[in-house]
């Protein structure tokens, strides 16, 4: 087979083969394929686009490409969620103990940031010696002792879509819905998991922001996985305004931490009763999502999901002093009030911009390979729709000795509005039970 007639058959609108897709991932993997020719078959996919039965073949031949993870020693039912992500989202980091401590295993295999959007992995790393890199064997001995790993994908672990990303993001070719549904399901399927319950975010903090586009997203990735035998239900949310209030790392891990005692922001907790409560429906451990909801609100409201925070947080080399301490965790040198310059009902005009706004204090990373400084970021005091009055704080802004700091308000300023009263979206759009 060659490289050049792959992509001939894509770029001509026709349907790719079994074995002309295995052969390429493949070469691809094995770096006989070059990442000029994977690019260009990647460029035709996203044009033409893939059928459905064409689609699930891909995805498990990217699947096929690597190692699968197998928790067959564990006696619990294991489930896993996903987030498109996009400005505050920590929902996975109070959520997975809270989904543990009710009795089903979470092999949590997370994402960096990038641009913008924040990632799980580096949210964690805000607490000292936490480490995320676990090799196989770590994820078993962790999980089988606390119910929960939160890992980072490794090379063997679905290498096609490990390359493909990275070319993806490093020519444009992100934002395709059968590239974005089997680079996302074939890491999750490689989890072996049970039941998986996706977030698909929309609004101008998201990855597809468009609610039909998204809407299609969820509807193509509940195909897709049902296809291949893993039971899935998606949400579509909010992410037209922060979720929570806290954005930057360690502001977020003092987040999640309320919310693993109890309270927190509304919308964080009730994301993430709804989405545990999904996965303990979706693996049998309740008969219907209200009674899901009601076991997680228990686990969080009792300290139980807290205690198993702190076993992870220990297994994974972090110290676990933090969960009853956080001002253990990095702190940001200085704290400043950024006002409202007018008075009216605020509203996000451009929610990417608040990313920016904490990436510019140094909390964000352009390159894979950027540092980023984990104490920075911004937390809220007013929400998407309130009234404010000129001179209301709307955020403090926690910077390291004014680093980035202009930077940072120019992209708050470019963030909002202030102005007349708007309609907010509900947090929670649409649902797709699986
Ligand atoms: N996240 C992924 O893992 N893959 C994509 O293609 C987009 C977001």
């Amino acid at each position: 087979m060659d490289a050049r007639s792959v992509v001939r058959t894509k770029r001509d609108g026709g349907e790719l083969s079994e074995a002309e897709m295995r052969w390429f991932l493949d070469a691809y993997v094995r770096g006989e394929v070059a990442d000029y020719q994977a690019a260009a078959l990647v460029a035709c996919i996203f044009t033409r686009g893939m059928k459905p039965a064409e689609l699930a073949t891909w995805t498990r031949a990217m699947l096929e490409s690597g190692r699968r993870l197998a928790f067959d020693e564990l006696p619990q039912k294991k489930a896993d969620k996903h987030s498109t992500g996009g400005i505050g989202d920590k929902v996975s980091i109070p959520l997975a103990p809270a989904v543990a401590a009710c009795g089903v295993a979470v092999p949590m295999i997370s994402g960096r940031g990038l641009g913008h959007t924040g990632g799980t992995l580096d949210k964690l790393e805000a607490i000292p010696g936490f480490r995320v890199r676990l090799s196989e064997d770590e994820m078993h001995r962790v999980i089988g002792r606390t119910g929960v790993a939160f890992g980072a994908q490794t090379a063997e672990l679905v290498p096609a879509d490990r390359k493909l990303y990275q070319l993806r993001d490093a020519t444009g070719l992100v934002e395709s819905i059968p590239l974005i549904a089997s680079s996302i399901l074939s890491k999750k399927l490689a989890e072996g998991l049970d039941a998986l319950v996706l977030d698909v975010k929309f609004g101008s903090g998201a990855f597809m922001p468009e609610i039909e586009r998204g809407a299609e997203l969820a509807r193509v990735m509940i195909e897709l996985a049902g296809s291949m035998g893993l039971r899935t239900s998606a949400f579509h949310t909010a992410m037209d305004r922060p979720l929570g209030a806290a954005v930057g790392h360690a502001l977020e891990i003092v987040e999640s931490l309320e919310c693993l005692e109890g309270g927190g922001p509304a919308d964080l907790r009730e994301l993430v009763l709804l989405q545990g409560g999904e996965m303990l429906r979706l693996t049998g451990r309740a008969p219907t999502l209200d009674d899901g909801k009601r076991q997680i609100a228990d686990a969080l409201d009792s300290g139980r999901a807290r205690k198993v925070f702190e076993l992870v947080v220990g297994e994974q080399g972090g110290d676990p002093r933090i969960v009853s301490d956080p001002t253990l965790l990095p702190r940001a040198s200085h704290v400043d009030p950024w006002k409202a310059e007018t008075a009216g009902f605020l509203g996000f005009r451009d929610l990417r911009e608040v990313g920016w706004a904490a990436a510019a204090l140094g909390g964000g990373r352009a390159k894979i390979e950027d540092v980023i400084d984990p104490a920075v970021g911004l937390v809220w005091r007013r929400r998407a729709g309130e009234r404010v009055e000129k001179g209301d704080v709307l955020c403090e802004v926690h910077h390291q000795g004014g680093r980035g700091l202009d930077a940072c308000l120019a992209h708050l300023r470019s963030a909002i509005s202030i102005g007349e009263r708007t309609t907010v979206e509900p947090l929670v759009r649409a649902t797709w039970s699986g």
